[in-house]
């Protein structure tokens, strides 16, 4: 999928202007944050944006960069001003379009910047701007609040509220294009932490051949064992072992069978 990005204004052109802010440093805010969003957490997404700092660009520079590029969408990110009582949240389409693709788009973006933005809903509405007349790909352009609003420019001030804006415009975008999320890495298995285990010793030998014929005498009492090689200050010892428990009590009653049957050598090793 192909976005073109488009964060309204900047340069010598700083947008609408209140509460010390000026529009065009809080669209290219939110945009860098979506574009982020979207490099981050899906394959398959190519983000081309109007300007990445704070630059001069007209509006027609902009649609005909999309349209050259091939664009599959036109997302123009912009923030509101009116009276001070004028508040919320609300996304234009070009005016001549219903019922169409672009129409669908736009309540599906709609819907997700509103789910996170905590603005008031303005509604969906149309226009004959530019850049959703002149853009060649279904376009879309939002507003995000009124600067001239108290508690929309408190919010707009706020790092954490452009991470929301952006990530329900990635969260809009994501559904329409039905973009496929990246795999997590897979988290490192905890290492299991070994419990101790009690190893039922027989007898242990020097000799490979003695330790065989232990094996066949415990098997021949009806006694699990097998030789188990270890070396201990450089010598190599045949250990034969008949049983292993992780409970002590289990092991201690399985040694107290091998002495009464004869195996009186026999001891225990916690490991
Ligand atoms: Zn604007």
């Amino acid at each position: 999928m192909k976005l073109y990005l488009d964060p309204g204004h900047g340069g010598q052109d700083p947008g609408a202007q209140g509460h010390g802010l000026n529009e065009k440093d809080v669209t290219l805010d939110i945009a860098l944050k979506l574009r982020t969003i979207l490099q981050n957490d899906y394959e398959n997404v190519q983000v081309k944006m109007s300007r990445t700092s704070d630059t001069t660009k007209s509006l027609s520079q902009r649609t005909s960069e999309a349209n050259a590029w091939g664009a599959d969408y036109y997302l123009s990110i912009h923030i509101n001003s009116a009276t001070s009582s004028a508040s919320g949240y609300e996304d234009y389409i070009y005016i001549g379009l219903s019922n169409s693709l672009t129409a669908k788009n736009q309540g599906i973006i709609h819907e997700e910047v509103l789910n996170v933005n905590e603005l008031k809903d303005r509604g969906k509405k149309k226009a004959n701007f530019h850049v959703l007349r002149e853009s060649s790909m279904p376009a879309v352009l939002t507003e995000n609040g009124f600067i001239t609003n108290a508690h929309d420019a408190a919010l707009m001030k706020q790092a954490s509220w452009r991470q929301k804006v952006a990530q329900g415009h990635a969260n809009g975008l994501a559904k329409i294009f039905h973009l496929k999320r990246k795999s997590q890495p897979e988290p490192t298995p905890p290492i299991p932490s070994p419990g101790t285990l009690y190893k039922v010793i027989a007898t242990s030998f020097k000799s490979r051949e003695n330790a065989d014929e232990l094996v066949t005498l415990l098997h021949d009492k009806g006694f699990e064992a097998f030789v188990n090689s270890t070396t201990i200050s450089g010598e190599t010892w045949y250990r034969v072992q008949a049983g292993a428990f992780s409970d002590r009590s289990n092991a201690e009653e399985r040694l107290t069978q091998l002495h009464k049957a004869g195996f009186k050598d026999s001891f225990l090793i916690a490991e």
